[in-house]
């Protein structure tokens, strides 16, 4: 049976509360609550495992928001694995298509804006789910959320993780001796984005940074020079092929050089809030998330 397109949701166990609740509020108007309860469990049939366990923080997520019951039926809510200190390292994905785009913020715990942007997106496609213009749309708004909550650069062990990729110029540490960690991919944050990244098999990616005022730019890595000049139609920021310093171990090396992933680092002005960022990138956000004609063409 074709269940409806509302009820195709959540692979995970972790949301399965505001599953039922979004359920809840539409199940009248089908009369079939039984039914729609076992759908969202067929709904499993055939796709990865992906949740282990309900976790009152992914409820916070879902309830810092004022969606429709339909709106929560079409995000799911994964959890990719823990931090270091035990927190969920959550992924909100948006559609079934395979046409995917990943895009995630506050890797740097010392950049909370790029978290704030990432989340303001998360918010913006609950509520304008038809932007998404039949794609898949992941993100992952705190991806090192230890540091974030210490305002610190690095995890709870002071390893940059925008260091510790397992790419082919990786190395233990630089020259100002940040950790890199012991080995590549030595930190659970680390590979909770390549699982997501090995999971997604994404089509472009967008991570999302903060910089100093006149360092900020789309820095593109791999085959994303024409979706860089996109962005910068959009956003004002030049587009880089390059930082200027050596970045061993960093995602763009990762996702972009070494496996040809189109991949943008989008270096956000330190000096502007969440909300400002937000609205100075929004078209940009959204011209990523159609398909990739409409950036080729322009
Ligand atoms: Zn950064």
């Amino acid at each position: 049976m074709e269940w409806p397109r509302a009820f195709r949701t959540h692979s995970v166990s972790s949301d399965r509360f505001e599953c039922y609740r979004g359920l809840a509020r539409v199940c009248l108007a089908f009369a079939a609550a039984p039914l729609l309860a076992t759908g969202c469990t067929r709904v499993n049939e055939g796709r990865p495992p992906v949740a282990r366990r309900a976790e009152p923080q992914v409820h916070h997520l879902f309830r810092s928001v004022s969606p429709s019951a339909v709106a929560l039926a079409r995000v799911r809510v994964v959890e990719l694995g823990r931090s270091v200190r035990g927190r969920p390292l959550v992924m909100h994905v948006f559609g079934h298509s395979n046409d995917a785009v990943f895009i995630f913020g506050g890797i740097h715990g010392n950049e909370p804006t790029s978290a704030s942007v990432a989340r303001r997106l998360i918010e913006h496609l609950r509520n304008y789910p038809e932007v998404l213009g039949g794609r898949r749309v992941a993100i992952v708004a705190e991806a090192n959320p230890d540091g974030l909550a210490e305002r610190r650069r690095g995890n709870a062990q002071g390893v940059d993780l925008n260091r510790n990729f397992p790419t082919r110029n990786w190395r233990r540490a630089d020259g100002d001796g940040r950790g890199h960690g012991p080995t590549p991919a030595s930190e659970p944050e680390t590979r909770a984005i390549m699982r997501a990244v090995d999971r997604l098999d994404p089509d472009c990616i967008i991570s999302i940074h903060s910089i100093p005022r006149g360092k900020h730019c789309n820095n593109y890595d791999g085959p994303a020079e024409d979706l860089a000049a996109a962005m910068t139609r959009l956003n004002g920021y030049p587009p880089r092929a390059s930082m200027g310093y050596p970045t061993p171990g960093s995602f763009g090396s990762w996702a972009g050089i070494d496996r040809g992933i189109p991949t943008i680092t989008l270096e956000l002005p330190r000096d502007l809030s969440g909300s400002q960022c937000w609205r100075e990138n929004r078209p940009a956000l959204l011209a990523v998330i159609q398909p990739r004609t409409v950036y080729l063409s322009q």
